[in-house]
């Protein structure tokens, strides 16, 4: 590949490979000079925000993968051409064909990242899912998109304050958590404070300014602390480094404001580690024995987390002291390689390997987590949350009765615990036992507690559990039980009701039931069906109450009617010799009929043909509503009626729609008669006190394809009845 390249330019390249040979064990020199050329030639033309050429940024992105996640040579490739399918002319083939299928493949899954963060119309949760699922195939993609956004934070202040604003929020609510799970400290922490820095700068500067004026003073207290611990440990032969904690702006600064404390409360600014240059965990607990005989321990701070790592595979000793003055130091006592993986996370996995392998127990244990995430998911809000609730959760570790450890967040009860060790044990269980001893299912577990589940087979999930549970699995588990158990009740109780209503001969419009309902302490009409479906209320009880309190029978059918018949077609009237009729009508020829606008009757039903004043054969329904009147059977002459079998024409028919008032039901139900082929004539949906009445209508050949049209509707998420105008 020829280029021509400015001298000046050279420099980037040679910072470069000088980072490479640091970084990396082994690495394929030519391929990072090869994507070097193209990332250059490809953006030759193109300028940063800052007025510098864009090809810097790549680079810098490809210098803080070296020097923040150190992996292989591909992964250094794909971070300089992260950006050359996406904006310039090269596609992922012209990178295939230059680099091979790794690095094409890589860079592609980063061109999808960014289409889908371009894309406003998409929704958020959206682009994590694809995100995640990007991450699945490879996790390099993700580990690029890191140092992407790093150097793009770096350089925020180029951008409007808009853009910074917008960039900042993103920064902070997803890829410091992501970084978080990804045991990616260092990244995260320097993504949480440039996001505070361009959230709340004054609060920032602020805080800088005092740290700054303080630090002189910090930095001779510290030295108090850490001279005589140097002493004694090498007075023990310990290789050991005492590093101060760096500071970490975003958290000090939330616990001032959650806290409400100034900055000379906030203990944890005075922070120590100590690095271990040992193979042997057990040293650190040494290290420990002999740092608490200097400064006296603060027991209830002291964690272990080398024993039971963290969920991120993080490991240390923590512990607080109190140091001279009565002051309080947090320390962190952890081997080099701890350390190593407590910055880099999963990347440190890496670090000694020859290659990158997705075999790798970490690389699997994240890509389980993620898949679990996505799978569990059953919405965008629901994807999000449980994303959330995720990543930034205090964890504990508890037992089962064989000893198997699980890894739970804070709070979590013995219903977690369930439903972590499986959904069904979730869903039966009845109570636990907490170290031997019965406890109640809200109690709240601690790490070391042993669980064991009392389950029973006529156990299902209650809807009270939600108030005390908190891993997503169970929320979600629960929810999608107890919205399927009131689903059900509520088609229970409007079939029961329906029947005690049939019995009395009168109708009750929605609005009555909405006023019964109101009676019982239920707010809407469908609680009072799922009170009767769940057997809580008597449905004949409700019944009486409804008659005593003057009953408006019909009132609103009859409007519903009206509405119908303003869309009906107006004239449908045709003779029987027609030759294009569809009816024959017993012992008459060349009589003129129309179909009954009431019920609308099509192919296929069991019709009935009622001889008007005029002399008009009216064709209803068998059970239309209007047949059965005694005044209408009184007066006309009634006669037989039969569908011819070829009739060719399409049929206006009604249908009324019940269900829940949610949102995009109208859509729903469009959609769902659409899947039959099906012309709409119009659809219109009225809701309140959280139920909807609807009207469909709709040209249908015959019966049989009305009831295909009825079936689709009824599998509608939230529809309880589905009927035909003015059937009886
Ligand atoms: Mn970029």
């Amino acid at each position: 590949m020829l280029v021509q390249i400015e001298e000046q330019h050279y420099v980037k390249l040679n910072e470069l490979l000088e980072l490479c040979r640091a970084r990396l064990l082994r690495y394929d020199e030519n391929l990072i000079r090869r994507a070097f050329f193209l990332c250059y030639r490809a953006h030759s033309a193109g300028k940063r925000a800052s007025g510098e050429p864009y090809f810097y940024h790549p680079v810098e992105v490809a210098k803080i993968m070296l020097t923040e996640i150190p992996l292989d040579d591909v992964s250094v490739a794909a971070a300089l051409l992260h950006d050359v399918v996406e904006d310039t002319d090269y596609t992922v083939e012209d990178l295939k064909d230059e680099f091979g299928d790794e690095v094409a493949a890589i860079v592609e899954g980063l061109t999808k990242i960014s289409d889908i963060f371009a894309n406003r119309e998409i929704k958020e949760a959206e682009s994590f899912r694809k995100m995640l699922l990007s991450m699945v195939h490879d996790i390099r993609v993700i580990l690029i998109k890191f140092c992407d956004r790093l150097h793009n934070m770096r350089t925020l202040d180029a951008l409007p304050p808009h853009r910074q604003v917008k960039i900042a929020i993103e920064t902070r609510d997803i890829y410091a958590p992501f970084a978080h799970r990804f045991g990616l400290n260092k990244i995260k922490v320097e993504l949480e404070n440039l996001s505070f820095k361009y959230l709340d700068r004054e609060a920032y500067d602020d805080l800088v300014d005092k740290l700054k004026l303080t630090r002189e003073a910090r930095y001779n207290y510290l030295d108090k602390v850490t001279k005589p611990i140097e002493v004694e440990l090498r007075k023990r032969g310990y290789d050991f480094e005492i590093l101060s904690r760096p500071k970490h702006l975003f958290s000090i600064y939330n616990k001032m404001r959650s806290q409400g404390k100034k900055l000379e409360e906030i203990y944890d600014i005075y922070g120590i580690r100590v690095i271990l240059n040992s193979e042997n965990p057990s040293d650190c607990f040494g290290v420990y024995g002999y740092i608490t005989q200097i400064f006296p321990p603060v027991p209830e701070r002291f964690k272990d987390y080398i024993s039971v790592p963290k969920h991120n595979g993080y490991q240390s000793l923590h512990t607080t002291v109190l140091g001279p003055d009565g002051k309080m130091v947090e320390v962190q006592i952890r081997t080099k390689k701890m350390h190593e993986f407590a910055e880099n996370g999963v990347a440190a996995h890496w670090r000694y390997k020859e290659k990158v392998s997705v075999d790798d127990a970490a690389i699997n244990s994240l890509i389980k987590w993620a898949k679990e995430l996505i799978e569990n998911a059953d919405s965008p809000s629901a994807f999000m949350e449980g994303f959330r609730l995720n990543l930034y959760q205090d964890e504990i570790y508890v037992f089962t009765p064989k000893g198997d450890m699980k890894v739970l967040p804070s709070q979590a009860t013995p219903v977690d615990f369930a439903f972590e060790i499986h959904t069904e044990v979730g869903m039966r269980c009845i109570g636990a036992k907490v170290n031997g001893k019965i406890v109640a299912l809200h109690t709240k577990l601690k790490s070391g507690d042993q669980i064991e589940i009392i389950t029973s087979k006529n156990q299902t999930p209650k809807a009270d559990w939600e108030k005390f549970i908190v891993t997503h699995k169970a929320k979600l588990k629960i929810k999608q039980f107890l919205n399927e158990e009131r689903r059900q009740h509520i088609e229970e109780g409007r079939s029961i009701w329906n029947k005690l209503v049939s019995k009395t001969k009168k109708a009750f419009s929605e609005s009555d039931i909405a006023r019964i309902a109101k009676q019982f302490n239920l707010p809407t009409p469908a609680d009072f069906f799922r009170a009767i479906g769940a057997k809580e209320l008597d449905g004949d009880k409700a019944l009486q109450k409804l008659e005593l309190s003057e009953p408006k029978p019909e009132a609103k059918s009859i409007v519903k009617y009206e509405d119908f018949v303003k869309v009906a077609r107006t004239d449908r009237s045709k003779s029987a010799d027609d030759t294009d009729n569809a009816v024959v009508i017993e012992g008459m020829k060349s009589i003129a009929y129309s179909y009954a606008r009431c019920c609308n009757p099509v192919p296929g039903d069991e019709v009935i043909g009622l001889v008007t004043a005029g002399g008009v054969v009216r064709i209803h329904r068998r059970n239309c509503r209007n047949v059965n009147n005694e005044q209408i059977i009184k007066s006309p002459k009634v006669v037989s009626v039969a569908w011819k079998s070829s009739a060719s024409n399409e049929f206006l028919a009604g249908l009324r729609i019940f269900g829940e008032d949610k949102i995009g039901m109208t859509n729903n139900i469009t959609q769902a008669i659409l899947k039959t082929d099906t012309n709409i004539r119009s659809i219109a949906l009225n809701a309140r006190d959280g139920i909807f009445e609807g009207t469909v209508i709709m040209h249908v050949r015959d019966v049989t394809h009305l009831s295909r049209i009825i079936e689709k509707i009824k599998k509608v998420d939230g529809v309880f009845t589905v009927e035909r105008f003015n059937s009886a």
